[in-house]
């Protein structure tokens, strides 16, 4: 990623005689400096444009429709591809009108970039083959911002859909099987690439082969939409209209053609022919089931895309279990939960309780009553000794059955248990109502427990309780 370390702000312009004097004339592709005093030069005609910083500043546009390509080099002898962009920025500014894009960095080392700058979009390309794919996708991270993503300026809200369920429901939907296949840009134009998903971590972003990464939240299975919808329309429908095209990557298309062509596109398509005229984005709709399958199938594997790609991120929304639960909760779509925590599968079921476990740390009210004795069930019942052990330490980490918990192993009959539940007790972070009610048990721990080492942690554990509590 390039960094500039002083940017070039408008109001710091230099004066309009100034800026004569800098002005360029671009004539029939070739750039001629002009001589100083010169009336205002055009890229082509109608379209205005001034050059600052030796080349290294052009604006293309005036007014409203000015935008600043930037760079660290001579953008001069690119004019031709610069004017490509702005074209194209243009017009798909006229989808975000209220907050369109107006600044552009062109990078000698990064492919491509969205990112917010001083409230302003910024996109960041490389003028290499495919810049305007890859500006379209980049443009898409803008168009997701305005249309769908969150008000806030929280990373969440470049990221999740929070203005537009369906599309991340169709997100969801995409997961399964895979199926963000169709949508990853490299699949796509020169850059088809079979190499769809073993690229794992950094690697993906450092070869240009292998750009896309649709799988990773709403936002990046939008831009990818939106870059390959505007264009390689034909190609992505003979991918969805071939017959040996899963049933279900056939409706990830179809939803994603009619989002795009209804919701964004003002009913606009690249083809010559819109197969799908007849339905509308009221007929799209992703069922419950739909997502559960999904869900499942997340579960299940361990190989998939989208979970090798929750390793290298740090932040858990790169986690499509997480982004799976947290709505299945606040959707009250508690049935899926249990039937996965009650899956034949072992694997499942693990995984179900370590997915769970997260959100859990600060419940939703109305989850307790439903899991809490089902995990407990599972914890004190369950054939596969890994799950009893996710089901215990989950029950025993959420802050809501914690005290509760920690208390029945303060008293089981086993002195290891008790001796575990001690060292458990987390003196930094419980709070004084848990520290409160752990308190007679310990006392009565350090006081007559049959097992020495027992009776010398509890003292030692009620020492730094009482310290806890007078802090
Ligand atoms: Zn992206």
């Amino acid at each position: 990623m390039v960094t500039r370390s002083a940017e070039i702000s408008f109001s710091k312009r230099p004066s309009y005689i100034a800026r004569m004097a800098r002005r360029v004339v671009l004539s029939s592709a070739l750039l001629a400096l002009a001589p100083s005093g010169c009336a205002p030069l055009y890229l082509r005609p109608g379209v205005q444009m001034e050059t600052n910083n030796h080349g290294q500043e052009i604006i293309i546009g005036e007014g409203s429709k000015a935008i600043q390509f930037r760079s660290t080099i001579d953008l001069r002898p690119h004019l031709d591809k610069l004017g490509k962009m702005y074209d194209l920025i243009t017009e798909l500014n006229n989808l975000i009108p209220s907050w369109p894009v107006r600044k552009v960095e062109i990078s000698e080392n990064n492919d491509g970039e969205h990112k917010i700058e001083n409230n302003d979009h910024l996109i960041i390309v490389k003028l290499q083959p495919g810049y305007l794919e890859v500006t379209t996708h980049e443009m898409g991270h803008a168009i997701f911002k305005v249309h769908l993503g969150g008000r806030s300026n929280t990373a969440a809200s470049y990221t999740i859909a929070f203005q537009e369920n369906l599309w991340q429901r169709i997100y969801y939907f995409s997961l399964g099987n895979e199926n963000f296949t169709l949508l990853r840009d490299s699949n796509y134009g020169q850059r088809k690439s079979v190499n769809v998903c073993r690229d794992g971590g950094l690697n993906r972003l450092l070869h240009f082969e292998n750009i896309g990464h649709p799988w990773d939240n709403a936002t990046e299975l939008f831009a990818s939409s939106a870059m390959i919808y505007r264009w390689h329309a034909e190609e992505l429908l003979k991918i969805i209209l071939d017959p040996g095209t899963s049933t279900e990557k056939k409706r990830l298309g179809i939803a994603v053609w009619v989002y795009l062509r209804d919701k964004i596109f003002n009913g606009r398509y690249y083809s010559a022919s819109d197969p799908f005229k007849g339905i509308s984005i009221k007929d799209i709709d992703i069922t419950d089931n739909e997502l559960d399958f999904v869900l499942r199938f997340l579960l299940k594997s361990e190989e998939s895309c989208a979970n090798a790609f929750y390793y290298p991120r740090t932040s858990f929304y790169g986690r499509p279990e997480i982004y799976f639960i947290r709505p299945a909760l606040e959707e009250n779509r508690n049935g899926i939960i249990v039937n996965l925590l009650n899956d034949e599968d072992p694997k499942v079921r693990e995984k179900m309780i370590d997915a769970i476990s997260f959100p859990f740390e600060d419940p939703p009210e109305f989850s307790g009553d439903i899991f809490e004795p089902l995990l407990n069930k599972m914890a004190i019942n369950d054939p596969d000794e890994k799950v009893r052990r996710s089901a215990r330490l989950c029950l025993r980490t959420n802050k809501k059955w914690r005290a509760k918990y920690l208390i029945m192993d303060l008293n089981d009959p086993n002195s290891d248990i008790r001796q575990e539940a001690i060292s458990r007790i987390d003196f930094g972070k419980d709070d004084d109502e848990t520290v409160k009610k752990l308190m007679p048990h310990l006392i009565r721990l350090a006081a007559g427990d049959p097992n020495h080492m027992v009776r010398y942690h509890a003292a030692d554990a009620l020492e730094k309780l009482r310290r806890a509590l007078g802090r």
